[in-house]
């Protein structure tokens, strides 16, 4: 352990290994990069975005144990960019004796919505009332304990209101578990929201915490469509998001930099829905709208080195570019006050999310 933490902070020309090559990991080489790192990208896909960008690649699943001892080998530390890597492959990587940041534990709790929930409420953190659905069995008594309507979620695997449905009443409620694959779930409480915000935060390897303006944020069919910074909040909700995640970091005894996703209710009351442990889709206003973004956040954090500036210089609109509305690249390059964010995906799926726009405007008015 000792060896592992005089490793840090870590000089420039090191290598950082990222496990997933998707745009979050492509933006985390281009940040790695302007420090003076390289990076290590290990993605199942040949063409991942972050492939395209980083110095080392290795094509290979997860679960590819020869692989992640191969990366291990060559990384200074390691971190991830997409939260379903396998908890066996984190496990994998600590020993062959790598550093890996965030921490395993973080991402373990991240794949499951009722540990999630569970450990938010032990560390201190509000979030809606939930029950664990395991049977149909299970149903009654959630639904005698928090009422209806209830949102049933599958415990893994789901992002994007994928694996998601509403008990609208007791009636339907095996049939809905039955539409999510009778799967383990959880069932929560209506959140009962005015808004939907985030905060993206980070903590350094000597405890530090920096934290970014809140965000305001707007779903459309489950996949975040837009987000506004700094959002139009009170100092009061800033600073009670800011607690929630400093709590959520410190339990974690976290490296690098989260995403909080909070509803906000009518009383002013912040409840959390889930953190991602990882930078975030709604923290890319921050490449515009900040001295130090939060991709060269993490690769600070992960590094060893200090954590950067977080106030915002511009409020910033952030619009996500999704699947064929990337062809609309020839006209936002033109636009003034309008910068334009391209991963190099080959094909462009509908709802995939090919790249984004940040629309600068003045802080003050
Ligand atoms: P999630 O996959 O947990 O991020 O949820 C996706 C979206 O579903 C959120 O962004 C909310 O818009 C909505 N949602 C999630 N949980 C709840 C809840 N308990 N009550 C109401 N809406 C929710």
């Amino acid at each position: 352990l000792s060896a592992a933490a005089d490793r840090f902070p870590l000089p420039p020309g090191s290598v950082i290994g990222i496990l997933g090559g998707g745009q979050l990991g492509r933006m985390l080489a281009l940040a790695a990069a302007r420090l003076g790192f390289e990076t290590a990208v290990l993605d199942p896909a040949p063409d991942a975005p972050a492939t395209r960008v980083a110095a080392h690649t290795i094509t290979a699943a997860y679960t590819d144990a020869e692989a992640l001892v191969r990366l291990a080998a060559i990384s200074a530390v390691i971190t991830f960019e997409f939260e379903n890597v396998p908890a066996a492959a984190v496990d994998a990587l600590t020993g062959a004796g790598a550093a890996v940041a965030p921490p395993g534990r973080a991402l373990a709790i991240a794949q499951d919505r009722l540990a999630e929930k569970t450990f938010l409420n032990e560390a201190g953190a509000p979030t809606v009332a939930f029950a664990p659905i395991d049977a149909a069995a299970d149903l009654g008594p959630a639904l005698a304990k928090l009422g209806h309507p209830l949102l049933l979620k599958t415990r893994r695997g789901g992002y994007d209101g994928k694996g998601q449905a509403w008990i609208e009443s007791p009636a339907e409620a095996e049939a809905v578990w039955a539409s999510v694959g009778a799967r383990a779930a959880i069932a929560e409480a209506p959140a009962d929201f005015i808004r939907e915000l985030s905060i993206i935060a980070a903590r350094g390897r000597d405890g530090e915490l920096a934290f970014y303006p809140v965000a305001e944020n707007h779903h459309e069919h489950g996949v975040l469509r837009r987000s506004v910074a700094p959002a139009r909040i009170s100092p009061k909700v800033q600073a009670q998001a800011e607690r929630i995640a400093a709590t959520v970091l410190t339990a974690l005894d976290y490296v690098g930099v989260i995403g909080v996703e909070l509803f906000e209710r009518d009383d002013g009351r912040l409840l959390v829905n889930e953190f991602a442990p990882r930078v975030h889709n709604t923290g890319h206003w921050t490449l515009d709208g900040c001295e130090v973004d939060q991709f060269e956040q993490h690769i600070r954090a992960v590094a060893g080195w200090p954590l950067g500036p977080t106030q915002a210089l511009a409020r910033v609109e952030m619009t996500n570019l999704l699947g064929a509305e990337v062809d609309q690249w020839r006209v936002l390059a033109a636009e003034p006050g309008t910068r334009l964010w391209l991963y190099g995906k080959a094909e462009a799926r509908p709802g995939r999310k090919m790249g984004h726009v940040n629309r600068l405007s003045p802080l003050k008015g």
